[in-house]
């Protein structure tokens, strides 16, 4: 039995100052006989349910380059930092059914993780077989998907996305989406690379504010025919969420995903001497300081859901260097699992309830997970983060868990860091540091709104 003692407890609508206590692996209610508890001590802390990244992408073939992390070293470093569940994107490729794609995924998560997992599923072949495996995905705890609008290898059409959402929600079922309209990202780029513009910073140029705010525009209205909710992934512009906001304003529900490089981070990066752009290079990619501002004021507000980190590492050396000379051959993607919780505070709200919210809560009650996860509730997985709002330190990648050679946030001050955080129950990293490894479980999620069993 643990007492966690002295500390202010948060969920997502308040905070009560009261000891939390955990048996089994389970937040219990204070028992009669308290004798023999472990104590862990909270004073001046804050306490959260464990932070929920809810877009991962570990151990991935990104067409030339693997992730340099896989689940083992993703997992560990998300634990780090007080994430103790990552859902991670499956992917169908094309011919492939869907549960040969969720085999492969558990093929390379099952027994490697450090925290909690589940699975969005990418829908990257829609037809009437792919239709009909939708519900098998259900039972196997797979309850949302995701499509992109850009992207040759993995884009579907406006018409399947269309039945996509239907579909889905017909399902109970939630819907993501990478919204950049393809066709106007391809043509920018191939017109870049004629003109020999072929630096870092051209890659951001062939992906225009434009391409994800009228590509947000289509997918809102494509969700709309087909009377589904829709899960806009990383939104980066201040464009795409005037459009989420009048979606919302005619009776729309939009789950609004940003991540903290959209949130900390301005496209000066892009202007980086050499060829260290290219460590920024995602996609979308990092906007302008007046969209930073706008997503910042909209986060402050609660009218950003959640902030996950699109989590998907290239190491500088060897990898993104597979793009100098041709910014297209750059592998897209930056780290961020380790460090989202510190940056969130640092730089988006110290307001407890909406960090809370946003990091935890919003998302285990989207996709299927709450109370299980996201509740400091008796009966919920005992996964804790003790807070401390007040450790100051500096982020620096000699010092990450993540298996990546560099930091978006190199050398940046932060503030607030996960002085222990328990998986199931078990203390598994202090200070930034992992103690226990290889903990994680797979996660079955459920509908959402369909509460979890707390007991599974
Ligand atoms: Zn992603």
């Amino acid at each position: 039995m643990i007492r966690i003692k002295n500390g202010v407890l948060v969920s997502g609508s308040g905070t009560r100052e009261t000891d939390l206590w955990i048996d089994g692996g389970k937040i219990i209610e204070k028992p009669a006989d308290t004798s023999g508890a472990e104590v862990l001590d909270a004073e001046n802390c804050l306490v959260f349910p464990g932070f929920i990244d809810a877009h991962t992408h570990f151990q991935t073939d990104a067409g030339w380059a693997w992730t340099a992390d896989d689940f083992t070293s993703g997992t560990a470093a998300a634990l780090a930092g007080g994430t103790t569940t990552i859902i991670d994107f499956a992917t169908q490729y094309r011919g492939q059914g869907l549960n040969e794609a969720l085999d492969t995924w558990h093929g390379r998560a099952d027994g490697n993780c450090s925290c909690d997992y589940g699975f969005h599923m990418t829908i990257t072949d829609w037809n009437g077989i792919t239709r009909d495996q939708l519900p098998e995905m259900v039972s196997r705890g797979v309850t949302s998907f995701k499509a992109y609008m850009a992207n040759d290898n993995l884009r579907i059409s406006d018409d399947s996305l269309r039945e996509l959402l239907r579909a889905s929600a017909e399902l109970g079922c939630i819907v993501g989406a990478h919204c950049e309209l393809g066709d106007l990202v391809n043509r920018n780029r191939n017109r870049l690379l004629r003109q020999d513009k072929t630096a870092p910073k051209y890659h951001a140029q062939s992906r225009p504010n434009r391409a994800e705010v009228m590509a947000v525009a289509r997918f809102l209205q494509l969700a709309w025919e087909a009377r589904a909710e829709a899960w806009v992934v990383h939104l980066s512009t201040g464009g795409g969420l005037s459009e989420i906001i009048a979606a919302r304003e005619r009776g729309q529900t939009v789950l609004t995903e940003t991540c903290p490089q959209y949130l900390t981070l301005t496209n000066r990066v892009y202007d980086a001497e050499g060829f260290e752009g290219a460590k920024y290079v995602c996609s979308p990619p990092i906007r302008s300081a007046r969209d930073r501002l706008i997503l910042l004021d909209a986060a402050s507000k609660g009218a950003v859901d959640i902030i996950s980190t699109d989590h998907c590492s290239f190491n500088f050396a060897g990898q993104k260097e597979l793009g100098f000379g041709d910014f297209s051959k750059i592998p897209n993607g930056l780290p961020g699992v380790e460090h989202r919780a510190s940056l969130v505070w640092s730089f988006a709200t110290k307001n407890p309830e909406l960090f809370c919210a946003m990091l935890s809560e919003n998302a285990a009650k989207a996709f299927g997970m709450y109370p299980q996860k996201g509740a400091l509730e008796p009966g919920a997985d005992a996964d804790v983060v003790v807070w401390d709002k007040r450790e100051k330190w500096v982020i620096r990648a000699t010092d990450q868990v993540q298996n990546v050679d560099y930091s978006p946030w190199e050398g940046f001050p932060v503030s607030g860091r996960a002085k222990y955080v328990l998986l199931r129950g078990e203390l598994c990293a202090r200070e930034g540091q992992v103690i226990r490894r290889g903990l994680g479980r797979f996660v079955k999620r459920s509908q959402k709104g369909k509460a979890t069993d707390a007991a599974g």
